[in-house]
């Protein structure tokens, strides 16, 4: 099976927009990089007395439209390409749902899977001492990613605070609620998800309440799972997956038991009444809507020809690989891309920012509210340039995205 470089895919992806968009040579090169890589070492005491020396990243992708702007993932297979990958899609993700932010994406190699708490809370804090002066409300602004979570993110609060001297609840995002985080950051990345897929049924004349499965069970998948039936009014979740199997029932899952039963034990499987399936042929299931929600690549070549979902939204990031894309987009399925799918995470993390920097707190309807607007409205803008275009779905939210970000930089005199 073919190996895909992620990078090499982002680059391939700005080139592709940027033709259509008709951009100069030096604006494309420009576009085709990172401004600022950082790696570090990071001496960490392990909870047997010994240290370990991990390899750590921060790369702040562009900083045209505000500044950096992306989580951190604890991962064992993170290399300084799956990084600057993540970082390019941060990029084109905040142009998408037009706020004003850069990209950014930062990473350790670890597994957190033969981690303690004290030795993930060592490495976070960590990390903070080496990116410490590279991190700021007004510079790069970190969020969990795979693996992190807010625990992590109070734990990076508190050692970036200690080391400025300063209140600075704003320079990271998706905080527990008590030290500056905001309502409806946790199911953030879900619910746009969702609301992408409702504007898809109707611009699509989709019936919005049929079957549905999801392929990852994390906190993006479990969200999805619920979501879906309360913001589309209906739908029947029929499949899932995690990294341990699969599990099946046409007449239905209850996503709120399942939800339970995956916290309880760990796991989707041997949950009652659904039958076990292999993993990956949750993909391929005859489902109106599939969440693909764990990792880069989950599609490719390999297995696009077997797919039977009629839209595909993407909350992992990079789940698609460029020759699956153009397979799905002949063979008529609408594939909602990673930058928008996945895009209500970061709207909402933006809304933290303010808050934190105000000082007043909104509601969860509030919150809610002006995420839906966030993600229709972009919604809209990639629908109009597919249309006008006659392009792929994710080729027409990069060139709303590569646009905003290339007219940024010129206003800038970058290029
Ligand atoms: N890690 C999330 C993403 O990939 C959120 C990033 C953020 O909130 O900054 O979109």
């Amino acid at each position: 099976m073919k190996s895909y470089n992620s990078f090499s895919v982002a680059q391939q992806q700005v080139e592709e927009s940027a033709r259509l968009l008709n951009l100069d040579k030096a604006t494309i090169e420009f576009l085709k990089w990172p401004q600022r890589e950082f790696k570090f070492t990071i001496p960490v005491r392990m909870d047997d007395g010994r240290t370990e020396i991990f390899h750590a990243y921060r790369i702040q992708y562009n900083f045209a439209r505000g500044p950096a702007k992306g989580g951190i993932r604890f991962h064992p297979d993170e290399t300084v390409d799956t990084i600057r990958a993540l970082a390019a899609w941060m990029t084109w993700k905040t142009a998408v749902v037009d706020i004003p932010l850069g990209g950014a994406k930062g990473g350790v190699v670890c597994d957190p899977r033969t981690l303690s708490q004290n030795e993930l809370e060592n490495i976070a804090r960590a990390y903070v001492r080496a990116a410490a002066d590279i991190l700021g409300a007004d510079r790069d602004v970190p969020a969990p990613d795979v693996y992190t979570n807010p625990q992590t993110m109070a734990w990076m609060m508190d050692e970036y605070e200690t080391i400025v001297r300063r209140h600075q609840p704003g320079v990271f995002t998706d905080k527990p609620i008590p030290i500056g985080g905001t309502e409806g950051r946790r199911d953030a990345t879900s619910r746009g998800g969702v609301i992408a897929v409702r504007e898809a049924c109707k611009y699509l004349g989709i019936d919005p309440t049929g079957t549905y499965a999801i392929q990852g069970f994390g906190n993006a998948g479990q969200r999805a799972a619920l979501l879906h039936q309360e913001i589309l009014e209906g739908g029947k979740l029929i499949a899932v997956c995690d990294s341990r199997g699969g599990i099946y029932n046409p007449s239905g899952l209850d996503p709120e038991e399942l939800v339970i039963h995956k916290l309880k034990t760990g796991t989707v499987l041997n949950f009652p009444g659904a039958k076990q399936i292999p993993r990956d042929s949750v993909l391929e299931l005859n489902v109106d809507v599939l969440y693909p929600a764990a990792l880069e690549n989950a599609i490719s070549a390999h297995n696009a020809l077997n797919i039977k979902a009629r839209i595909i939204c993407e909350l992992a990031n990079g789940p698609t690989t460029p020759d699956a894309d153009l397979i799905l987009h002949e063979n008529g399925i609408f594939v909602i891309p990673d930058i928008l799918a996945s895009a209500g995470g970061v709207t909402v993390s933006y809304f933290e920012m303010l808050q934190d920097s105000g000082g007043d707190f909104w509601d969860e309807a509030t919150v809610h509210q002006k995420l839906d607007k966030k993600i229709s409205t972009a919604f809209k803008a990639v629908y109009d340039a597919i249309r006008d275009k006659k392009i792929h779905p994710r080729l027409g939210a990069m060139v709303v995205g590569v646009a905003r970000v290339a007219e940024a930089c010129k206003l800038r005199g970058w290029v």
